[in-house]
């Protein structure tokens, strides 16, 4: 079991499942609403607290969302004394509506709240970790903090989740060992293979592993030095019921893998499984590592 920091969001999720993604200007009535505790850095925690320790370090409001989703990270036995804790305000919300007819999640994202700063950041004792797990936000604050673990622990392994574009996140790109990108990512900077991407941004990132998760077309890695890329298929449920929480599940996946030791084509395999797996079942209770 290692001890694992993971900073970023937490939100309320309100899921509306719908037979097919609706038109616009139209009203449809949901087939069935599901309102969770989501967010990439806490979705990718609560997979892990199954075999490890997590702490999540991002920033919490007390009002009756925030109970909510504290109940679940509870729940999970995730730490949350690194927080940055708000007596006003409102956890961000995702209104997300899934496609039953595909597993799609289209999300409407609402958000006004501070984000955790260097300053909180640097309050945490990172000898308590074996593994720190960032989000790609919040880009002056999060370079500091990956420039602060590694004056301050320079063995301890850092990844960064890269999925959304945001203005200077390649200023990221050379500190942390592992970059895990998205799909939309990769084809928002020009690229249409993981390959090419890997190619091109291997100058700016020569100490990084890459990882990229490519939906159903399943995944692909590259180990350093830049060699031969490898690919996984993707494992299809029997049947697509939710993919929101894929990638965080694929991310979830990698960092365990490579906290256990294995190499890289095994880690991409299994981390595939798992993902197909989390697209057959609702929410994360149902992914298991094997
Ligand atoms: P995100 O959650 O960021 O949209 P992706 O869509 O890239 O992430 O999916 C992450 C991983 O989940 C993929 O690498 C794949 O292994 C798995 N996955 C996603 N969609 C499917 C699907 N329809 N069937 C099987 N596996 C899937």
């Amino acid at each position: 079991m290692s001890r694992i920091l993971g900073v970023g969001i937490a939100t309320l999720d309100i899921i509306n499942r719908v037979a097919d993604y609706p038109t616009e200007d139209s009203e449809v009535r949901v087939l069935s609403q599901r309102v969770c505790r989501g967010g990439n850095a806490t979705n990718t925690l609560t997979v892990l607290s199954q075999a490890h320790q997590c702490s999540w370090a991002g920033v919490w409001v007390d009002e009756p969302d925030g109970q909510r989703i504290l109940e679940d990270l509870q729940a999970h036995q995730i730490d949350v004394q690194h927080c940055r804790i708000l007596p006003q305000g409102k956890m961000p919300t995702s209104y997300i509506c899934l496609n039953q007819s595909n597993g799609s999640r289209t999300i409407v994202h609402h958000r006004d709240l501070p984000e955790l700063s260097i300053a909180d950041f640097q309050a945490i004792d990172l000898s308590a970790f074996d593994w720190v797990h960032l989000e790609g936000r919040n880009i002056p604050d999060t370079l500091k903090m990956l420039h602060h673990i590694k004056q301050q622990q320079p063995q301890l392994p850092v990844s960064l989740e890269v999925e959304k574009p945001r203005d200077d996140i390649e200023r990221l790109f050379s500190i942390p060992d592992v970059l895990l990108f998205s799909r939309h990512f990769v084809q928002h900077q020009g690229f249409s293979s993981a390959k090419a991407f890997f190619t091109a941004i291997h100058q700016q990132a020569p100490q990084a592993m890459l990882f990229c998760a490519w939906g159903e077309q399943g995944a692909y890695a590259v180990q350093k030095p830049l060699s031969r890329v490898l690919h996984a298929p993707a494992y299809p449920p029997a049947q697509v019921v939710d993919t929101l929480g894929a990638g965080d599940t694929f991310n979830a996946a990698v960092i365990h893998g490579l906290l256990q030791g294995r190499t890289t084509s095994d880690i991409l395999q299994t981390a595939c499984r798992l993902a197909g797996e989390k697209c057959g079942c609702l929410g994360f209770d149902g992914v298991h590592f094997t």
